[in-house]
């Protein structure tokens, strides 16, 4: 195991010619500083920590540090089952492109992270914006008190800036989780392209082809996690993807993000891929989900899409202005679908 970067602060050693009593020390003091007790399992998951900071193990141990709590026993436990658990890229190349259910429930905890720490600097901003308003309004003679809320103001300007850290921080742990359920171009939930198989997609055609993309993201997806539950979620995202594959066959559909989905059309004009793509939020929204373990009816499912026309060598760049577009459509109520066309007519 090779050591890609010291911790700071910690007693220094690796495998590679550090003596071994040095190693040993780091873990100890770290399972001291999280409380743990050294037993087996917990002095491997600090060998992890200390000796492979780019592990999956490290990784999830910092998305938890960072959030300011320590480590508690059943989240080591947890750490370590899940990673015994992962497919090993080298180890069983074949296992890849099949979720394990342990890598399904890591994928879901770093979800969980993700919305925690989300809705965290959301609160935090909104409390400092806050501070700002009360600020306005405090008399000249309230000096001490002005000097406070500037402070305050301050903190929680500094809280927010480490909390969009820690979730970027979160996402790339989550990519990578997903990843190592991927195969090299398939995601493994929806069956879909994933980002690497749509660039494969994308070069096989004549780089000044005219090509069509479209973005499409469902909307107020949270809330069915939310109020379902992630594997709830993830059968939504599933069954969205092969309404809307099937819907815009033979185009290329992949699964771009968490429920983001990016079209790749040959061969159609900007207002025929309008329509294709329209069609397929309109046939979503007319299904009926329900839950299959309650029989609960799920609200009408939609998606909000951005379109545009461009060449297959400049789609890649031309993927930021799907993205504006998907945004103004959702900033319009979502259940929308905007190509350059109807934006234009519309201005
Ligand atoms: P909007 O209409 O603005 O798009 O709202 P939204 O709720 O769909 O968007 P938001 O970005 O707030 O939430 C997206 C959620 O998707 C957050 C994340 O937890 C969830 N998510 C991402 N990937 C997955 C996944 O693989 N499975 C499940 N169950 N949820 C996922
Ligand atoms: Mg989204
Ligand atoms: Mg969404």
């Amino acid at each position: 195991m090779k050591v890609r970067h010291a911790q700071k602060g910690a007693t220094q050693g690796s495998p590679n010619g550090d003596p071994v009593g040095d190693i040993g020390a780091s873990v100890l003091a770290f399972l001291a500083a999280q409380a743990l007790h050294p037993t087996p399992g917990n002095y491997e998951l600090g060998y992890l920590y200390r000796t492979d900071r780019d592990s999956l193990a490290a990784r999830s141990i910092d998305a938890v540090l960072t959030s300011g709590a320590t480590l508690t026993q059943a989240q080591a436990d947890y750490i370590l089952s899940a990673c015994h658990a992962l497919p090993r890229e080298s180890a069983d190349a074949s296992n890849a492109g099949v979720e394990t259910p342990n890598g399904a429930r890591l994928r879901h905890q770093t979800l969980q992270l993700h919305d925690l720490a989300s809705d965290a600097a959301n609160v935090t901003g909104q409390f400092g914006r806050d501070l700002s308003a009360e600020l306005i309004h405090i008399e000249a003679d309230s000096l001490p008190i002005a000097r406070t809320i500037t402070t305050m103001i301050a903190r929680s300007g500094d809280a927010e800036r480490n909390l969009v850290a820690a979730l970027e921080q979160i996402d790339a742990l989550h990519a990578e989780v997903a990843a190592a359920q991927n195969d090299a171009l398939r995601d493994s939930l929806t069956g879909l392209v994933n980002r690497r198989g749509f660039a494969a997609e994308l070069a096989k055609g004549a780089s000044d082809a005219p090509v069509v993309l479209a973005i499409c993201d469902i909307d107020r997806f949270k809330a069915i996690n939310d109020r379902h539950g992630h594997p709830v979620g993830d059968r939504v995202i599933k069954a969205v993807a092969e309404s809307i594959a099937r819907c815009c066959a033979p185009h290329v559909v992949s699964r771009w993000g968490g429920e983001e989905f990016l079209i790749l059309m040959d061969d159609v004009t900007l207002a025929e891929a309008h329509e294709i793509v329209a069609a397929a939020n309109h046939a979503l929204q007319n299904r009926a989900f329900r839950i299959r373990e309650s029989g609960e009816a799920l609200d009408p499912i939609t998606f909000s899409a951005g379109i545009v026309l461009t060449q297959r060598a400049l789609a890649l760049d031309a993927i930021a202005a799907a993205d504006l577009l998907l945004y103004r459509a959702k900033e319009a109520g979502r259940n929308t679908v905007y190509s350059e066309e109807t934006t234009q007519r519309a201005a």
